[in-house]
């Protein structure tokens, strides 16, 4: 039998782990600093850290490892700039991300998890169940990757890809804290927004320790039984717990919560589900983002049609609930909202 050395992925350290562990290796602290601006610029090797004496080099190369994903197919849109990608990992589990242009930057959706075990009913992401949680090196090489292969910067984030990120807490916050680190990335975290279907304790706990992140919820019923319906979790969170916690969100961060709502025709798209839609969120500091769903083969739930949707839109706006239908890009490369997949190599 042979021993398997775990080298320590030097991605997955923030800029004070990386001193720390430089320090460990007998180096003084800037040699971590230095270490992580080469990660968290383009270095895929350690060879491309010219500034690095060749014998700490080699050392490292001995010990660590830098994690990078391999680019198994890009698929980009005939309509609009967007790119979907599939990542391959290094134990053989594969990912996607998607990369979109808007007038306001260049924004990417990243997986947090491989898989997923939430099982929305519209959602092809859950449909192979959860395979496992991504490191935060791993979420984080999705955002690199990407600028590596197009040469464009980053300047916005949504964690929508597959997975739930409140099942996956601890390595998506230490995400949050890479990407938004001023040696690293520098994103400002009011560019980044993350979507949960409502895991309530993770949910109250990132409202404190992430106030400035936007906080997207998947709402897609207008009343419990029907999410219920649509999505499992609202059995171990109820709607009403919910709108509390959103409530407190809103009253605590000062800030305006999403709600995603699927369409999805003649289930949660009548009149009767507007009508709750409208109490449910009366007086609320939100934004009600209408997705009409996208085809997903092994669903026999169909998606409202646009036009039906816009009126859905209107009035509910009437009502005093500020929405959009949103636009969607990359569905013709199966890129949009609920698409993403486990394995898309099938
Ligand atoms: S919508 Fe999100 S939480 Fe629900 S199954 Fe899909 S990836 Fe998971």
């Amino acid at each position: 039998m042979t021993d398997q050395v775990i080298k320590a992925d030097l991605k997955n350290m923030t800029r004070d782990e990386l001193k720390a562990y430089m320090k460990e290796l007998g180096q003084p602290a800037f040699r971590g600093e230095q270490i992580f601006t080469w990660i968290h610029g383009n270095a895929t090797e350690f060879d491309h850290m010219t500034n690095v004496p060749q014998k700490l080099r080699e050392q490292l190369q001995e010990r660590c490892k830098i994690t990078c994903h391999e680019i198994v197919t890009v698929q980009s849109s005939k309509t609009d700039g967007t790119k979907k990608y599939l990542f391959r990992l290094e134990d053989g589990n594969t990912i996607e991300s998607v990369f979109m242009k808007y007038k306001f930057g260049n924004s990417i959706c990243v997986s947090t998890q491989a898989g997923c075990r939430m099982g929305c009913k519209f959602c092809a992401s859950t449909i192979g169940g959860l395979c496992r949680n991504l490191t935060a090196a791993e979420i984080l090489e999705e955002v690199l990757a990407v600028q590596r292969d197009t040469g464009e910067r980053i300047s916005h984030i949504v964690l929508m890809g597959s997975g739930e990120p409140f099942d996956n807490y601890d390595n998506v916050t230490k995400f949050l804290q890479l990407v938004h680190d001023p040696k690293g990335l520098n994103l400002s975290l009011r560019n980044i927004t993350l979507s949960t279907c409502g895991i309530l304790p993770n949910m109250k706990r990132f409202g404190d320790e992430f106030p400035q992140v936007n906080l997207a919820v998947s709402l897609h019923a207008s009343n419990s039984e029907l999410r219920s319906q649509l999505m499992p979790v609202n059995r171990r969170y109820p709607m009403d717990e919910l709108m509390e916690v959103c409530r407190e969100h809103v009253n605590k961060t000062g800030r305006r919560i999403t709600f995603e709502y699927t369409l999805v025709k003649g289930v949660n798209d009548k009149e009767e589900n507007l009508n709750q839609l409208t109490k449910l969120l009366a007086g609320m500091n939100c934004h009600v983002n209408l997705i009409p769903m996208n085809p997903v083969s092994e669903r026999d739930l169909k998606g409202t049609d646009r036009k039906f949707a816009e009126e859905f839109c209107k009035k509910l706006e009437k009502r005093g609930i500020q929405a959009t239908v949103r636009r969607e890009l990359g569905s013709d490369i199966d890129a949009a909202c609920g698409q993403l997949r486990l394995n898309s190599q099938k």
